[in-house]
C-alpha cells in the first residue's frame, strides 16, 4: 500500500475544456490548470490527449514529435492547444529530452526552431516564451516565482528523479537568477501513480542507494523482486528540501496510467500501439 496518499496533497487544478476550430470542423480540447499559479500570474496548463488530428487512435492530441506522428499532425494538435488556452502567439520552447539531469538556460525568444538543446528541465525570465515539457507517465513539474516571474518546467521520469534533476534546477533559480524557493509555487502534473508506477531490482537498488528516505519512495516490494515507485513524492521531498513550502506545492490528482483514457500512457500503451504511444504537453509562460 502506498504510505503517501494522494489525497494528503493540496489539489488545487481545475480540468477546463475549449471548442476550437480546424480545417476539418470543430475539436474539443480538454486541459487541467493549476489554479495557484495561474492566480500568480503564470499561464499554465497540463494537456490531454482528447481533441488532436493525430491516428493515436483517432483524434489524439499528440504534442510530441517522434516517428509515429507526422510533423504537421503535431503542429497542428500545437495550433489547437494553444488556442485552446489563449496562447496562439506564444514562442513555445520544447526541448529534445533524454532522461538526463541536464538543464537548460533560455536567454532568447528566438531558440533555432523553437528547440532547446538536449536537456530535461528550462529556466526562463523572459516574457513572450512559452517552456513545454513532453511526457507520457513520467512527471512534469512547472515552477513559478511570485518575486522575480521566473519559471522552470522539469521532466523528471525515474531516472531523473534519481539524479535530483529538481534540486539541480531549484539549485539553478538560486544562483542563476537570485530567487528564494520561499516565494515559488510549484504544479506538479499527471504522472503514473504510485499504485501503477510498476519498477525492478535496478531501480529499486539505485533509489536505495540514493536517498536515505527511500522507503518513502519504494513501497508494495513484492516477493518477485518487483515495488513500487512513487514519483511525485520524491519530487515533492525533493522541493520540500529545497526551501518550497509546503501550501505551495500543487499535486494534480490524476493518473496517467487510471486515467489512460484521458492521458497517454507510454506503460499503459506501449505494447498495444503499433504507431507509438502520443505525449502530452505541459507548459508555463508569464501572462
Ligand atoms: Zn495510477
Amino acid at each position: 500500500m502506498p504510505i503517501e496518499p494522494r489525497e494528503s496533497y493540496k489539489a488545487e487544478f481545475e480540468l477546463r475544456r475549449r471548442d476550437v476550430e480546424t480545417a476539418s470542423g470543430k475539436v474539443s480540447i480538454s486541459y487541467v490548470v493549476c489554479a495557484p499559479l495561474e492566480d500568480a500570474g503564470f499561464l499554465n496548463a497540463f494537456s490531454t490527449r482528447a481533441g488532436g488530428v493525430s491516428p493515436l487512435p483517432s483524434g489524439s492530441l499528440n504534442l510530441a514529435e517522434f516517428n509515429g506522428d507526422t510533423a504537421e499532425n503535431v503542429l497542428e494538435n500545437r495550433r489547437c492547444f494553444l488556442s485552446a488556452i489563449n496562447a496562439e502567439r506564444a514562442n513555445l520552447i520544447t526541448a529534445r529530452q533524454t532522461h538526463s539531469t541536464d538543464r537548460y538556460r533560455i536567454e532568447s525568444r528566438t531558440q533555432p526552431g523553437n528547440v532547446g538543446p538536449d536537456c530535461d528541465a528550462m529556466t526562463t525570465r523572459l516574457t513572450g516564451v512559452m517552456l513545454g515539457i513532453q511526457t507520457a507517465d513520467c512527471l512534469p513539474i512547472l515552477i513559478g516565482d511570485t518575486k522575480t516571474k521566473t519559471m522552470a518546467a522539469v521532466h523528471a521520469g525515474w531516472r531523473g528523479t534519481a539524479g535530483r534533476i529538481t534540486e539541480r534546477t531549484v539549485a539553478d533559480l538560486i544562483q542563476g537568477y537570485g530567487v528564494d524557493p520561499r516565494n515559488c509555487i510549484a504544479a506538479l502534473g499527471p504522472a503514473a501513480c504510485v499504485e501503477c508506477y510498476e519498477v525492478g531490482q535496478d531501480v529499486i537498488g539505485l533509489y536505495k542507494k540514493e536517498f536515505g528516505y527511500w522507503r518513502n519512495l519504494i513501497v508494495n516490494v513484492q516477493e518477485n523482486g518487483k515495488a513500487h515507485l512513487d514519483i511525485t513524492s520524491a519530487n515533492v521531498q525533493q522541493l520540500a528540501f529545497c526551501g518550497f513550502s509546503p501550501d505551495r506545492i500543487h499535486v494534480a490528482p490524476y493518473c496517467t496510467m487510471h486515467q489512460n483514457d484521458l492521458f497517454f500512457s507510454y506503460r499503459r500503451e506501449n505494447s498495444s500501439r503499433p504507431l507509438g504511444v502520443g505525449r502530452l504537453l505541459s507548459v508555463i509562460s508569464l501572462r
